[in-house]
């Protein structure tokens, strides 16, 4: 009778680990699908330009858990498609329509500068070097610089720690130069945070430092390997959209729909459906820098 019970807990344990699994399988593809707009813009803007062409480029990120990963589908997911895909809507754009192309750090002034895409949505700080070549609507979240180290390491905790110390960042990105100029480490540069883990893994680096929101992907997808060095962020990441430099009424009208999408719930849907699986805070909408 006790093995019974035994192997029926047993089965009901693994029956719901079986239903766990699928559901966050179902979790890591979910997407919150708004509903297109039937739109009108005054002649002449970008988002008239958009709407009637039907279609709209958008960089991304695509290995960052969370934010803008690639799919099996070949389709990028995350809080920043969630983002972008809203703003197609607005636009009369319907997701399968959204060109997604992929956007590192390093070149997303230049291919906004060069046209190779309408709109970046790529864990993009609002800075002010950045600002003299492109333009920032938003920011819709604000995520802060932090260290992402070996599980077993536990002599790191802040950034004082890895001075004179070799860590892995990406050329380009924010993170990489306040760890140098500012805490003084040795910084081992590759071009996605993705190319980071194994050098950190084997132990070539001491750390992989960006934004709290992007190591946390990481941790998630293998927390027996890596963990957090601390809880505590050492910079603010204001999160925006970049545009091309200059395009005020493009840059005002998303700001209004990052506005109205806060009171709609899409932005807490699109925060749910992705990121919010992980990290738990759920955020709201900063306020909108109307610069
Ligand atoms: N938010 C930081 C940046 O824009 C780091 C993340 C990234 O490289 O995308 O540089």
């Amino acid at each position: 009778m006790k093995s019974l019970i035994t192997r029926r807990k047993s089965l009901l344990v693994a029956a719901s680990a079986a239903l766990a699994l699928t559901l966050s399988a179902c979790g890591g593809s979910s997407t919150t699908t708004p509903p297109v707009a039937s739109a009108s813009f005054e002649a002449g803007t970008t988002m008239a330009k958009l709407s009637e062409a039907k279609t709209i480029k958008i960089g991304t990120k695509f290995d960052q858990p969370l934010f803008g990963q690639k799919g099996l589908d070949g389709k990028p997911v995350g809080f920043d498609v969630e983002m972008g895909k809203a703003i197609a809507a607005k636009l009369g754009i319907a997701a399968d329509k959204i060109e997604w192309v992929e956007t590192v750090s390093q070149n997303r002034e230049s291919f906004i500068e060069q046209g190779r895409v309408d709109l970046v949505i790529a864990t993009y700080t609002i800075n002010d070097a950045r600002k003299e070549k492109v333009s920032f609507a938003g920011p819709y979240y604000e995520a802060g610089q932090a260290l992402l180290v070996n599980k077993d390491d536990n002599s790191i905790t802040k950034p004082e720690d890895v001075a004179g110390k070799k860590v892995c960042s990406v050329t380009g990105s924010t993170p990489a130069k306040t760890i140098a100029e500012k805490y003084k480490a040795e910084v081992v540069p590759a071009a996605t945070y993705t190319a980071c883990l194994e050098p950190l893994r084997n132990k070539q680096v001491v750390a992989v430092t960006t934004d709290n929101v992007i190591l946390a992907g990481y941790v998630d997808k293998e927390p027996d390997a890596f963990k957090l060095a601390s809880d505590e962020t050492f910079t603010k990441e204001p999160y925006g959209i970049g545009l091309k430099k200059d395009d005020t009424v493009f840059r005002n009208w998303i700001n209004d729909q990052l506005e109205e999408f806060a009171k709609d719930g899409t932005y807490k849907k699109a925060w749910e459906a992705t990121a919010g699986k992980v990290i738990k805070t759920a955020p709201e909408l900063p306020a909108i820098n109307r610069y």
